[in-house]
């Protein structure tokens, strides 16, 4: 082994993205302590808004009251999809109800972080921990985590929440998927006297070019 070991821990969970939070939290309501480790120095939001269909909701719903009513609170529901398809000066329109789909949200990517982040207790996360790679301990058969800071962890019970490039994926020998290589720009307007807008989701479409937007609040929309 070619660092000393400083901390034992029963559960790590790399890292504090969505995924990762809402995995400690529902180890918490289940009554088990876990750490988070993250590699920013804060809760980091990427991207803009994100749109939650049922299936998201339902998941939410299971992390406790809290989280997924303080997300609704702050996301319109929005009732039809309206896909613009423009080629040339040709335009067509189709409008399709959610209705049969169920409930679809657009949230802002800051309020999915620290809804679960917010009930979770002090100090399950570890801010500018990155873990560097993963080993096995042989001895004990748990893994050992290697940080930036030069520090090692053992930890009994290791979750990979990493996103794209994770080091447990590598660890586990997972091959990676690939990603589709595309030039994406997102962001919000704020509409300080409300934007008036009906409560639906608008893709417009021409060649290889998607344009969409979303009202999350009555003040704000998502492009
Ligand atoms: C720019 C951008 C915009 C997007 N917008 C949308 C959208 O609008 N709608 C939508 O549905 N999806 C969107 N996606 C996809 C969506 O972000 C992902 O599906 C979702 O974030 C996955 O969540 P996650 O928790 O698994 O991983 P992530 O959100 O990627 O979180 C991974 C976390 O792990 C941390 N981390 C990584 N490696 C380490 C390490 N070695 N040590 C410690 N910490 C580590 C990272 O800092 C990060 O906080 C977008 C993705 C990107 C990149």
């Amino acid at each position: 082994m070619d660092h000393a070991i400083f901390e034992d821990l029963d559960v790590v969970i790399v890292s504090g993205g969505i995924c990762g939070l809402a995995t400690a939290l529902a180890l918490h309501r289940e009554g088990m302590k876990s750490v988070v480790m993250e590699r920013s120095e804060a809760l980091r939001a990427t991207g803009g808004g994100i749109a939650i269909q049922a299936n998201g909701w339902r998941a939410l719903d299971e992390l406790g009251l809290g989280v997924a009513s303080k997300l609704r609170l702050n996301a319109i529901l929005l009732e039809k999809v309206r896909d613009i398809f423009l080629n040339g000066s040709k335009r067509l329109e189709e409008l399709t109800s959610f209705s049969n789909i169920g409930e679809i949200r657009c949230v802002k990517r800051s309020d999915l972080i620290e809804a679960p982040a917010q009930d979770l207790p002090l100090g399950t996360i570890g801010f500018g921990c990155q873990i560097l790679y993963v080993k096995l301990d042989t001895n004990s058969c748990f893994t050992i985590l290697h940080l930036n800071n030069g520090n090692t962890i053992r930890a009994k019970v290791l979750i990979g929440c990493d996103g794209a490039n994770s080091v447990v994926a590598d660890f586990l020998e997972l091959k990676p998927m690939k990603l589709h290589s595309s030039c994406v720009v997102r962001g919000f307007t704020y509409f300080p006297n409300g934007h008036g807008f009906a409560h639906e989701l608008v893709r417009t479409r021409r060649d290889n070019t998607l344009f969409g937007m979303a009202p999350v609040k009555e003040k704000v929309k998502c492009v």
